[in-house]
């Protein structure tokens, strides 16, 4: 079996294809050096082996050795160099290199055969200064990452060193100073380690070989794997590459780049370099490097020569590798290069990682320019990322920067929990932050953490910051469902809620002061920064047009008021898929009938109350026709348990009694009738409608007044679709459908209008998915709600879900969160039982979802496959349903 793959010089064994078995570094190194590209030559050791090694409780497979030294020889032959001459040392690099990029491995250790004897040998060719500045460094990394040796100590060991001599700077000490530097070194790794540095240059090779396999097994390792879904058995490859040495003086240089700039995707190179140093200066930060274009430069107003400017022709032709790779891969590529003595060499190149606006321009170019097709450019997006796009934005630090604009005061840092920015002033009470808000203020929400009491007041806020809490604390979930942003987490964060402040890292900001809230890099920014609005068109609309062109699915919103049904429209919903007129009952102005209505004794009581909320109803139906033409509303009956309209306060209590005329006692008793033990299976929904009808005949009533009065107005046909909800037998249906029917058509003969409208129901529970086929009798729609689908079919009540779901997704026994992602083992089987035992009824039935699943990528693509007609989604999460179902379609 081959084990050892070597690539450069003129040959290579591998290519891009072998990823699996190369690693990404390796794929792509044996890739560029098939492409004639300068790749310093070397070998790949197999994923393979790291497989075996683990299979065979860390034993390697036989043949390796003699394969690796077969390797090594002929990378002597290729370089003309000697592993461990003196004369002519061959050095090596030693990388890891998985499948997928993944922090937490042993990364890299460079210089690797240098000894006594080499470095001797090496300061006579090169100069003695480089060969023991370079031998030191290779005796620190190597203690350092194989041997397990802390870092801090040889900085400590080089920082007395450097305090004894009154020297300052590194660049000050000479070759006899490294010397003494590298003595005290391998003195602490005899110290520490009993037993001394290893001189043997294949000692060191097998060394550094065994700890980034080894790595692959460490706590770090293993975290990340299990956090981004990567099997352990995929196993890492070892890259040996022949060393190029960027610090040979100021004809040598390092850098990366990128292709294109991978904040906005603009076609500029985009990248940094410094002359005369190695790989890991440039990421170390102790040396600032320069741009390497003159177009960044400018547009940085660095004053650092451009590798443009420094090394004409090397730019030059890093250019044309740069354009052959991209042209090659067909992506915008992330690459690493060394300048040894004036001649390019190509060390890593990969697909870059980017925001993503620039992920949209960058496909959107590539399209133009003929390098991919439009179907391969949707497909390159993830759609989630969209949410991105969505919002307001502060402007990136570049763009800040070429505004003339001082850079962000960061006052603190959390976690980027939901996209977009906000400015506004500091609030730390929901109540108040209502409040203001109802004043036209601009809040932010400023809290500890936040519960379902905060949800007025997040909802109020332009934005939410809280000290506590990760990426799915209920603040972050939440602001997401809401499209705000939010930074949470944020430990510098302290709120002091009696004196009305918050200090982060030494600084005070009171209630009411300005702030911006970066919601994408999760920064809070003293004062009001001036956002940029989302660009809906250009780039992004052109790029949603293909999606559209290509998805078969309908996307419609979730949506019940005016601001979130025109959101829905603008970010392409082609109508509303589900309309919770309950929403509207909430209304602070509102409240007041309807708790008179639920606490009355009798129908009359009842009717007197709806017939206040009758007009209030009605006109909010009128403005949502309008605003959406001649697109579809699906509207909903009153759904949730009373109880959960019930006045809680004193205050609350006399209101109602004052507004009703009955005594607070009386209204204490009903409250306490109406209590239940269970509300989620209980009076809720279509129940609702069977026991206290008056209020279901009064929803259908405004929603057929207020589309004769659309009618009326001359330009629009409405066509309204009733749903009745949480139906679980056709009984129900036929009850209700024959009270809106009834109600109807009392509006049409009133009103001397006759209007076309569908009556359809939500399935939402097990019996009635599988009884579908009679309850289609009288549905001309079923939407499912999947949201109490999932928690009728699991038996998981989604407001306590929280508090296991996370230890049922750790052990895998739900690999995803059957409340974001669709269980379509359970749930999505009886949808697509429902679906056939409807359609066989009614052939034409039209079907749909509505659950918050209906914005989720892998259950939208489900539902593609499940040959529903349409989802419906909260109006942020349109453009990514667009986009799931366009990449369904492909
Ligand atoms: C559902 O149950 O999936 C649904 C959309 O209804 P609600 O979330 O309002 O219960
Ligand atoms: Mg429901």
């Amino acid at each position: 079996e081959t084990w050892v793959y070597a690539f450069g010089g003129g040959t290579s064994d591998g290519d891009a294809s072998m990823r699996n078995l190369l690693g990404g570094k390796g794929a792509n190194l044996a890739e560029m050096a098939k492409l004639g590209l300068p790749v310093p030559p070397g070998f790949t050791i197999s994923t393979a082996v790291c497989v075996a090694y683990y299979d065979t409780g860390r034993v390697y497979p036989a043949t390796l050795d003699a394969q690796v030294s077969d390797a090594l020889a002929a990378l002597e032959g290729k370089t003309g160099k000697g592993f461990g001459d003196p004369e002519n040392p061959l050095l090596v690099s030693v990388r890891s290199g998985a499948r997928a990029s993944m922090p937490g491995m042993m990364d890299t250790v460079l210089n690797l055969g240098l000894n006594e004897a080499v470095a001797a040998g090496l300061a006579g060719k090169a100069g003695d200064r480089f060969a023991y500045d370079s031998y030191r460094r290779f005796i620190q990394m190597y203690s350092n990452v194989v041997l397990g040796m802390g870092h801090d100590e040889f900085e400590h060991i080089l920082d007395d060193y450097k305090e004894r001599e009154g020297l300052d700077l590194d660049t000050e000490l000479t070759a006899d100073n490294w010397k003494q530097v590298i003595v005290r070194y391998k003195e602490a790794v005899q110290k520490e380690l009993g037993r001394p540095f290893p001189e043997d240059p294949r000692e060191q090779l097998w060394g550094a070989i065994s700890a980034v396999f080894d790595s692959w097994m460490s706590d770090r390792a293993i975290i990340y794997r299990k956090l981004n879904d990567i099997p352990a058995n995929w196993g890492t490859a070892v890259n040996v590459q022949s060393m190029v040495f960027g610090n040979l003086g100021d004809t040598s240089a390092t850098g990366v780049a990128f292709t294109r700039d991978p904040s906005n995707g603009s076609p500029i190179f985009y990248g940094e370099y410094l002359i005369n140093a190695q790989g890991e200066d440039v990421v170390a930060g102790i040396r600032t490097p320069a741009p390497i274009s003159r177009e960044r430069a400018n547009t940085l107003g660095s004053s650092d020569a451009p590798l443009e400017e420094a090394m004409p022709p090397v730019y030059k032709q890093l250019v044309d590798v740069a354009n052959t790779l991209e042209r090659h891969y067909k992506d915008m590529q992330d690459i690493e290069f060394t300048v040894e003595d004036g001649t390019l060499y190509m060390l890593q190149t990969r697909n870059g990682k980017r925001t993503a606006a620039a992920a949209v321009k960058i496909a959107v170019d590539m399209v133009r320019e003929g390098l991919i097709t439009e179907e391969e450019a949707l497909l390159r997006i993830d759609p989630t990322a969209l949410d991105q796009l969505l919002h307001p934005r502060i402007p990136s630090d570049d763009e800040n920067k070429k505004a003339g604009n001082a850079a962000y005061d960061v006052a603190f840092k959390g976690l980027p929990a939901s996209p977009g920015a906000a400015v506004g002033r500091v609030v730390f009470d929901s109540e108040e932050a209502f409040a203001l808000a109802a004043k036209g203020e601009d809040v932010i929400l400023v809290r500890v953490e936040t519960s379902p009491d905060d949800i007025k007041g997040m909802h109020a806020a332009r934005a939410i910051v809280t000290a506590r809490g990760g990426m799915t604390s209920h603040a972050a979930v939440v602001a997401r469902g809401m499209g705000r942003p939010c930074v949470c987490g944020a430990s510098d964060l302290r709120i002091n809620t009696a004196k009305g402040e918050f200090t982060a890292r030494g600084r005070t900001f009171k209630k009411g002061d300005m702030i911006t809230v970066d919601g994408v890099n999760g920064r809070v920014i003293a004062g009001a920064v001036s956002l940029i609005n989302p660009d809906l068109s250009g780039d992004f609309g052109e790029f949603m047009g293909w999606a559209d062109k290509r998805r078969t699915l309908k996307v419609r919103a979730n949506a019940e008021t005016p601001l979130d049904t025109r959101t829905a429209v603008e970010f392409g919903a082609e109508g509303v898929g589900l309309c919770r007129t309950e929403h509207m009952f909430f209304d602070e102005e509102r409240i007041p009938a309807v708790r008179t209505m639920i606490l009355s004794n009798d129908e009359t009581g009842r009717r007197e109350a709806l017939a206040k909320l009758l007009p209030m109803q009605r006109s909010d139906f009128e403005e949502i026709f309008r605003i959406l033409g001649d697109r579809p509303a699906t509207i909903r009956l009153l759904d949730p348990p009373l109880h959960e309209f019930l006045p809680h306060t004193d205050e609350d209590i006399a209101g109602v009694a004052k507004a009703s005329g009955l005594s607070a006692e009386e209204l204490r008793r009903r409250a306490a009738d109406l209590h239940e033990s269970n509300p989620m299976l209980g009076h809720r929904g279509c129940r609702l409608g069977i026991t206290y009808p008056e209020i279901y005949e009064m929803q259908a009533r405004a929603i057929f007044e207020a589309a004769v009065n659309i009618f009326k107005e001359g330009k629009l046909k409405p066509v309204p679709e009733v749903m009745i909800p949480l139906v679980a037998t056709h009984r129900e249906l036929d009850i209700l459908k024959k009270l809106v029917d009834e109600t109807a058509q009392k509006v049409f003969a009133e009103t001397g209008v006759t209007l076309d409208y569908m009556v359809g129901t939500m399935i939402e529970l097990p019996r009635a998915a599988l009884a579908a086929g009679e309850i289609a009798q009288a549905a001309e729609f079923f939407s499912f709600g999947t949201n109490d689908l999932t928690q009728t079919t699991l038996g998981i009540s989604r407001d306590d879900a929280g508090k296991f779901l996370p230890i049922y997704s750790e052990k895998g026994i739900y690999e995803k969160d059957p409340f974001v992602t669709l269980d379509q083992e359970g749930v999505g089987e009886l949808v697509k039982i429902a679906a056939e035992r409807g359609r066989k009824t009614r052939p034409d039935i039209k079907l749909g979802i509505c659950g918050e699943h209906g914005g989720d990528p892998a259950s939208v693509e489900f539902c593609h496959r499940a040959g529903l007609d349409y989802v419906s989604c909260s109006p942020y999460r349109v453009p990514i349903a667009r986009l799931a179902a366009a990449q369904a379609a492909i």
